[in-house]
């Protein structure tokens, strides 16, 4: 069994406690318009394209017959084979995500446990959605845990109940996100409802588990303070405050530069960046939104640039 990690981040310090290695999953059930990791929306293994370090040198044409004249070809006839891959000296053309087995990842989270030794850290999963990789993370989680590391899992929550019971005795720390409580407003932004996301996490909290609650503040979309009522008397009423925080995300705008037409599929992957003029928010309006949930007793932290 193994999984597409498409990235690690070692010495991370934004991912849960202290300092942590992060693995982050390919595949994810939204769609959200302000997406991070575009390249992390499809599941499973795909090449990338990085224009500006082609040279057009004609290498991966002459590997194979398939491309056309853009170096592209429909994803249905790409094998994966990767020899196109091999040809291209430059890296214009590269896998993706690794595929690791859960002996794999777990191995390489314990090279860094002196670091987590000395910080209170561990190992962090991330996507995507890394839970869609169900069998992947419980397996992995279990060996991180016999192996003594502290485990957090950043989610979306929109997977069924049944994976996160599964991995709750090996997980220490949930990052949940919640990003809009209107159904109508969610299933407009993100292409799901919420239904599921709302009611996975009130069985979370009613079962202890370690939940931190984080907001992405995307402007005009997620960070309104009607929003921040609604999602204060959510946690009051639904969850009975039983979470440890809630984390308020600045909006920024990294994400726009993995857009566009980054893969060698026709299909053109993730498209362009939806949101280009979108403004980080001021950090007083970020404390007046925090002044919202704080003012019902709620224990929030903010994270600005
Ligand atoms: S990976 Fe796809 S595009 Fe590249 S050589 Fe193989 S079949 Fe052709
Ligand atoms: S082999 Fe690499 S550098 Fe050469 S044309 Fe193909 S993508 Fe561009």
């Amino acid at each position: 069994m193994k999984a597409e990690i498409f990235d690690i981040k070692r010495y991370a310090v934004h991912d849960g406690p202290g300092i942590r290695t992060t693995f982050f999953l390919k595949g994810c059930p939204l769609r959200c318009l302000w997406c991070q990791n575009p390249e992390s929306m499809h599941r499973g293994q795909d090449i990338l394209f990085t224009r500006i370090k082609c040279i057009g040198c004609g290498a991966c044409l002459e590997a194979c017959g398939k491309l056309d004249q853009t170096l592209r070809l429909p994803r249905e006839l790409c094998t994966q084979c990767g020899s196109c891959v091999a040809a291209c000296k430059t890296g214009a053309r590269h896998f993706a995500a690794k595929l690791l087995s859960p002996e794999e990842t777990a191995a390489l989270a314990l090279e860094d446990q002196i670091f987590y030794d000395l910080s209170g850290g561990g190992v962090t999963f991330s996507g995507g959605e890394c839970l869609m990789h169900a069998d992947f993370m419980a397996h992995t989680l279990r060996l991180c845990k016999e192996s003594g590391l502290h485990t957090t899992v950043d989610t979306c929550g929109f997977v069924p109940f049944e994976t996160f019971e599964r991995i709750l005795p090996f997980t220490d720390l949930f990052l949940y996100d919640i990003k809009i409580l209107d159904p109508a407003r969610h299933k407009e932004y993100t292409g799901r409802s919420n239904e599921l996301i709302l009611s996975n996490v009130k069985a979370l909290a009613l079962k202890g588990a370690g939940l931190i609650i984080r907001v992405p503040l995307i402007p005009g979309h997620t960070d309104s303070p009607k929003n921040m009522e609604a999602l204060g008397a959510f946690i009051l009423e639904e969850l009975d405050n039983r979470i440890l925080r809630v984390e308020l995300l600045q909006y920024n705008r990294l994400a726009a530069s993995k857009y566009g037409n980054t893969t060698i599929y026709t299909d053109g992957g993730p498209g362009e960046y939806p949101l280009p003029d979108l403004e980080p928010q001021t950090k007083e309006y970020i404390s007046y939104l925090s002044s919202i949930l704080a003012e019902k007793g709620i224990c929030v932290f903010c994270e600005t640039l």
